[in-house]
């Protein structure tokens, strides 16, 4: 990455791992466990195991990509179904190693039904391309909830659970290796928390038994240069993280 266009994103200076933060291992405040106790992708499955075949549960937890894009596409559990103009299901590699989540479509994304295509995606465009990686390479991009809340307010708790299964079923499909959550909804959604993007960012938390890492929306750092610094920051962490992590799988195989 050349210093040019670290400083055209506003990223230098260039930002060291801070030494006490060690890739690869998981922060005592680990959120591997949903709020029950249990593995929210195992629990999904259990759920869909012990209920009947036409239940709408169990039809999320076991379609394919096909099946589970025709779902949301006709999905109308929330009331932001009746606001949107189409569903933003998510892009990318559907093996990706990477999987970043964002919390809810903005007006952009609602007419083109891709996340983040407006000013906030060409940000996250931009530092993706900082630590080598781009939408057609490795990563998938989607969001806590799959239609746009009006006024880009946040999503509502019980539109981001109705949503969740969905989420869930495509991290099962996809398997990242490791979550990037972009802003306090992700966060605050995935880790079951309402701890702050400042006191969960620099440590490696856990989904359902993936890491997970946490770094500031982009549509923040438009506003915030001081807080791009330190999203670089993540951003190396969790390329670090992610190195430390294939390496354990080529050792392991
Ligand atoms: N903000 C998000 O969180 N997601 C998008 O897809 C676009 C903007």
């Amino acid at each position: 990455m050349d210093r040019d266009r670290l400083k055209e994103l506003g990223l230098l200076p260039v930002w060291r791992i801070r030494p006490d933060i060690s890739p690869g291992q998981p922060s005592g405040s680990s959120s591997m466990s949903s709020d029950t106790g249990e593995n929210p992708l195992i629990h999904a499955d259990t759920v869909a195991a012990s209920s009947g075949v036409n239940d709408h549960l169990t039809l999320i937890a076991r379609a394919n990509w096909e099946q589970l894009r025709q779902k949301v596409s006709n999905c109308t559990a929330c009331p932001l179904s009746q606001t949107r103009k189409q569903t933003v299901f998510g892009v990318g590699d559907e093996h990706a190693n990477w999987l970043f989540v964002g919390e809810g479509p903005g007006a952009r994304e609602d007419e083109l039904g891709e996340p983040f295509v407006g000013q906030a995606g060409k940000l996250l465009d931009n530092m993706l391309q900082a630590i080598n990686l781009g939408r057609d390479r490795d990563i998938y991009i989607t969001n806590i909830v799959k239609c746009r809340p009006p006024g880009n307010r946040n999503p509502q708790d019980t539109e981001a659970q109705q949503c969740r299964p969905y989420l869930l079923r495509q991290i099962a499909l996809i398997q990242p290796r490791l979550i990037v959550t972009l802003g306090k909804v992700a966060a605050q959604n995935l880790l079951t928390t309402s701890e702050s993007i400042a006191s969960l960012r620099g440590r490696l938390h856990e989904f359902a038994g993936i890491p997970l890492i946490v770094t500031y929306h982009p549509a923040y750092l438009l506003r915030s240069l001081t807080d791009k610094a330190k999203a670089w920051e993540d951003l190396c962490f969790a390329r670090e993280t992610m190195q430390n992590l294939l390496n354990v799988r080529q050792v392991t195989n």
